[in-house]
This record gives C-alpha cells, structure tokens and sequence, in this order.
C-alpha cells in the first residue's frame, strides 16, 4: 500500500482523562441538562401549539451533544484498570439510566408529543423527523401514558415496579446459582483430565461418599457432554442441569402474568403485541409466519442431520458392544457431533491460526472494507496522538495503552469519525467481545457536523514470546463482525445521535454484521486475508476446502434448536387469554415444544414424562430484554442472507454494491423504518430463500 500522508482531523478525539470525582460531577452535570431542557420546552410551549420544531428538536439538539459525553464516561467501567473508577462509571450510568426512565414517565412532556404524532402527517416532516415521532409516540404510550390518571395509571405504574422486583429476584438467583450433580470417577469416563481436576471439586459426603460434585457452568458442561462415554451420566447431567434453576419458575409465571396484565392495560392483546410494536416486525402475526415457516424448511433437513450423527452412534456402539436402539437422544448430540467432527471434518484449527495473526489479518479487513466501502483507516502514532491531544498528552486519548486509534477518512477524504480497538484480556476488563458505539455522531449542530467515535472491546489471545497473536477462525469471524457493527457507526449520518449508526430496532442490529460474517467463508477472501505468520505465504487451499465443508454440519439441528427458544418465547408472551396463561403449565409447554420443533427425543421419550425438567429458567433472554424478541436472531440472519446473496455473493469485493449497501443502509442508521431501507437495497420484498439456500436446503 503506498504511504499516505498524514492527516490531521478536523475535529479531536475525546479525552480519556477522568477521575472519579469528574464522572460524578460529569453525571450530575448531565442530569440537571435534561432535566432543565425538558422543563423549558414544557414551559415555552402549549400541548396545543407544541411542534417537532418547538418540543422534538431542542431534545434531539441536547442529546446530540450529550451523548457522546455520557458514553465516555459511562464507558469507564468496562475497560478501566482502576476501580474507583469503574465504580463511579457504574454509578453515572445507572443515574443517567434512572433519569431516562424518570423522564419518559413525564405526563407533562407526552401530551406534546402527543399533538405532534396526532398532526404529523400534515406537518410535512422529513423521513428522520417523522420516525422519531412515530417512534417515541409509541415508546411513551407502550410506557402507559396514554391511559387516562386513575385507577388503571396505577395499577401500571405498580406492576412496572413489581415486574423490576421480581426480575432482579431471579437474575440474581441466576448469577449466584452453585448447583452441580455428584458423580463417580468411573461414571465421568471419557471427560478429559484438562477439563475435570478432581482434586478441585467438592468431596461427596453420606450417600455421596466416593463421588465428586460436578457443576453446571460451560467449563464443566461442554467437556462433559461431549466427552462422556456413558450415555446415563450424560442424561442424568442434563436433566439436573435443565432443573439447576427451579427457584426461579414461580417467579417466571410471576413476571408473565405482570406482563401480561400490563399490555392488556393498555390495549394489547397481549405482551407479545406490545413487544413487538416496537419492532421492525411489528406484529406476533408477521413473526410467528416467519417462524413457522422456518419451522418446515429447517424441520426438511433435520432427518439427515440426525441420520448422519447415528451412524456415529450405531459404529460406537458396536464397537463397545451395547444395545443400539436407533435413536439419537438429547444427551447424545453434542457427544456425536465431537465424534463426528473429529472423523469426518478433521480440521487443525491450530494450522489454520498460523495463517491469521491478528494485525495482518486486521489490517487485510480494512483493505477489505476499504474497497466494499471507500473508506481509508490512518492509525494515529503517539506523534499525531500527542498533536490531536487537549491537554498536548498523547496518553489522555486512551483508556489504557494497549488502545490502538484509528483516524477513518472517506475516499475523497473527508474526515469520518475514529475508531479504537482494545484488542486483548486484562484484569476487570469486559470479558466477550463487543462494539460500543460510545460517541455517536450528528450532522445537525450549531457547530457543525460531530464526527462518531467508536470501539471494539475484544479478548483474543495475547502474543507469546515467540509467536504474534493469532485468529482461529471463529476469531476471525467475530473480529469482522464486531468491526461491522463499527463500520455501521463509523459511516452513518444522521441529523440527530438518537437516529445514528447501530441505533436501530433489536431485530435487525445484527444484520448487517451477519452479513459480514459471509466473507470468512469466501476461499479467495480468506486467502487475500491470510499470511502464515512466519512463512508469510497464504493458507493453502486444502486447508481452506477443509474448513468450509464444516460451515453447516448439523445447521439444522442448530436452527430447530433456536426455534424451540422462538417459539416457547411467543407461546408464553401471546397466550389467547388472559386464563389460558393462568392455567399455563410451563414446564409442560416448555418440555412438548422442545420435543416437538427440535425433532430430537428427550427424556419424556423414556418414560420420564413432560415435566422432567425447567429449563426455560436457564435461558435468560426471557427475563432478561429480549422477550418476545428472541425470534430476533434468526430474523436478522434471514435478512443478512438475502442481503448477501442479492448482491455480494457473486462478487464479494464489488465496490458499487459496497457503496450502495453502504448509503442506502448503514449511512441511514435508524433514520427510517428497517424494512423500508431493505427493500430499496434489495429492490424487493425480503424473502428467506437465501438463508436456506445458504445451509444447502434450497
Ligand atoms: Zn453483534
């Protein structure tokens, strides 16, 4: 790549520079701000003469300032080393989140959002203006406030309070949950001695006495599951797990019947609609179609996914000579799929990683994006950081010094925001992997346009002494899609932060970073991005062949799998009346979904009945934000499909279609309804045939 010549950004970066006190008092400082911003728009305006321009607009013109500010300092305590710092960070996002709530509760406020939904057509809005609207109308009356003061107003506010309650109850049973189940040595045969160290786990007692205490978090779980040879320790470790949170099923039924009373309160016919309202799916009607849908096409691959994980289990048994009944079981499927894998799909994923060090493999990503998307990405040494600095110190841009920053310029260079990467584990640190679009940006200011910020905060394995750090491919995978969630706020313009980047509905943010995920699985892309670290040669195309045949072994059970989630989510969040959900035996329902859309046997198959477990305390996307949304990943994977396909799939790198995806799409943030900019980039209605075409059922 030739050199380029430094630039220097119009605007700086933020400063990094805080301490606890000047959180604090940043927090503070925040909350008087949109406090006294509402007041005067209340007292300057009638809920008669009240207008985008009088009551929408000044609110937006704050928050584009005030965002970015809040980000940062509510960003601290993900990544700081400090602890006082990350506590004070805590403490300014749950006041500036307490204010929100407070704030949308404000009668005074609604009522003129109220006149401006009710006139807005005739308003002559532009199409960012009247989505906000639309959407903040229904945020405010979905929170109750169109229900007239009294007796009802009441009985909402006190059921918000109580389902608050309740949901903190159960979380917090969920995160000190310490079950586990006793086992033998002898019964745990197979599970590797990595992964169970008996001189670490807890002794039996009494009629434990010889066994060991087995737990059920994923460092446990996932050895034993697919190492186990007996097929009764596996059952025996699945049902105790599936029932590892049962303290929490009276609260569940709590929470559904307060939720349910909720949006009956307010006009829903049940909570699912009330969700969903929000939602670029909008109805239960439109999500379960989609689902049941799925439900046939996913359910037409499910036999030979099964047929090929028995063929392992027929020769295995044979070979140990047991009874072979010709079923494949619950307990039975991630042990197959690791026997399955190690025969048939042989990959040496430690070869794979020589190929994918992480910064030639990064910046092979940004070539990448360079040509789909016209953008240019500068790093900023300590020089250029010392130059950009407030205080002239290069060390206040950052959080921590293993941040690299990035300058990120359009083709005709224009500047367009920054771009950090914390790439690698340390103590306190968030510990997956996510974009946090901190800084939002906006082109609507006094001062002109304010430039996004953005980072990725990611946990890949740290150079050694004698090797850098290296990708699997999974890493790969994931470091494209978190930087897709980056580019998503790097390269959109809106008027407003309230609109910007991956501000969107929750059922189509993860879309376009799906979408990405495509590439790693193009073999002239992963060879483009891969140099083995020493040898600097490209992977070789047997590796690559390798890899890609295990793209979609088992995708269907994979899928039914998630519909068993989808669809138990809609049956408890749209019940057909208010005493169908009284009557509702979760467990039961929870139990015959699984083994009717999974189209895999349980223990109900073996005479254990459908109560045999309470698993659906485990999935915490329930009690948790994503109720009635859980049907979101799948929607969002359907659309990125058809994204991919429509336009990339036959040649990746094509930069117009780059820039179309990325100006009429991600420029546009959550500017627009969703679904009105897929059909201008698709130039159609969406459709799912991609998406099964994509795991070879089309
Ligand atoms: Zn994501």
């Amino acid at each position: 790549m030739a050199a380029v010549t430094q630039n220097t950004p119009p605007q700086a970066p933020p400063l990094f520079n805080h301490t606890p006190e000047s959180i604090a008092s940043v927090a503070e400082d925040l909350a008087v701000r949109a406090k006294a911003i509402i007041d005067k728009v209340v007292a300057s305006t009638t809920v008669e003469n009240a207008t985008f321009e009088n009551t929408f607009k000044p609110l937006l013109l704050q928050d584009n300032i005030t965002d970015p500010i809040g980000g940062v300092i509510c960003f601290y305590h993900y990544v700081s080393t400090d602890a006082a710092l990350r506590e004070a960070s805590v403490k300014a996002e749950e006041k500036l989140s307490e204010l929100g709530v407070e704030l949308r509760m404000r009668e005074d406020i609604f009522q003129r959002v109220n006149t401006v939904y009710q006139n807005r057509e005739a308003a002559g809005l532009d199409p960012e203006s009247l989505h906000i609207v639309e959407t903040e109308h229904k945020r405010y009356s979905n929170n109750g406030l169109l229900l007239p003061a009294g007796a009802a107003r009441e009985r909402f506010k006190e059921i918000q309070l109580e389902l608050n309650r309740t949901t903190i109850e159960a979380r917090n049973n969920a995160n000190s949950e310490t079950g586990g189940i006793f086992f033998t040595p002898e019964e745990l045969a197979g599970v590797p001695e990595t992964a169970v160290n008996f001189s670490e786990l807890e002794k039996g007692t009494g009629e434990n006495e010889g066994k060991f205490k087995v737990g059920f978090k994923p460092d446990m779980s996932i050895p034993l599951m697919e190492h186990a040879i007996h097929p009764e320790t596996r059952r025996d470790y699945l049902i105790a797990k599936e029932n590892k949170l049962n303290i929490n099923s009276p609260l569940f039924k709590k929470i559904l019947l307060l939720r349910d009373e909720a949006a009956r309160l307010i006009g829903y016919k049940d909570h699912a609609a009330l969700k969903i309202s929000e939602k670029m799916a909008k109805t239960p009607e439109t999500v379960n179609t989609f689902l049941a849908d799925m439900r046939v096409r996913a359910g037409a691959g499910v036999k030979n996914d099964i047929a090929q994980l028995l063929k392992h289990k027929k020769a295995e048994h044979e070979t140990r000579g047991l009874d072979f009944d010709g079923e494949l079981y619950l307990w039975d499927v991630n042990y197959y799929e690791r026997i399955q894998k190690e025969k048939e799909y042989s990959v040496d994923e430690q070869a794979i990683s020589e190929y994918f060090a992480l910064w030639p493999t990064f910046n092979g990503m940004l070539s990448i994006f360079q040509k789909l998307f016209g953008l240019r990405f500068q790093e900023l040494d300590e020089a250029a950081r010392t130059k950009l600095s407030a205080t002239g110190n290069a060390k206040d841009l950052t959080w921590h010094e293993d941040v690299n920053l990035y300058a990120v310029y359009d083709a005709d260079s224009t500047f367009m925001g920054y771009l950090y990467l914390d790439m690698h584990p340390r103590d306190h640190k968030y510990s997956h992997y996510a974009n946090f679009g901190i800084g939002p940006g906006s082109t609507d200011n006094s001062d002109g346009r304010h430039q996004p910020f953005t980072t990725l905060v990611c946990n890949f394995p740290k150079p050694t002494k004698e090797k850098p750090a290296l990708l699997q491919h999974s890493d790969v995978v994931t470091l494209f899609h978190e930087l897709g969630h980056g580019i998503h706020n790097l390269v959109s313009k809106t008027n407003y932060t309230w609109t910007h980047g991956t501000h969107v509905s929750r059922d189509f943010v993860e879309a376009p970073s799906q979408m990405l995920e495509h590439w790693c699985w193009v073999p002239h892309v992963l060879k483009e991005l891969s140099s083995h670290w020493e040898t600097k040669k490209p992977i070789s195309d047997d590796l690559i062949a390798n890899l890609i045949k295990t793209k979609n072994v088992n995708g269907s059970i994979f899928n039914l799998r998630q519909l068993v989630y989808s669809t138990f989510d809609m049956v408890i969040h749209g019940p057909e009346s208010r005493e169908v959900l009284e009557a509702m035996d979760i467990a039961k329902v929870w139990n015959e979904r699984r083994a009717d859309v999974s189209g895999i046997k349980g223990p109900e198959s073996t005479g254990y009945g459908l109560h045999w477990g309470e698993g659906f305390n485990n999935v915490g996307h329930y009690i948790g934000a994503y109720d009635a949304g859980y049907y979101g990943y799948m929607y969002s994977e359907v659309f990125s499909a058809d994204m991919y396909y429509t336009s990339f799939k036959a040649d990746p790198l094509n930069s117009e279609q780059g820039r179309r995806y990325r100006h009429i799409v991600l420029e546009r943030g959550g500017s627009r309804p969703e679904m009105d900019l897929l059909k201008e980039f698709l130039g159609r209605e969406p459709n799912s045939n991609a998406f099964f075409q994509d795991l070879g059922l089309a």
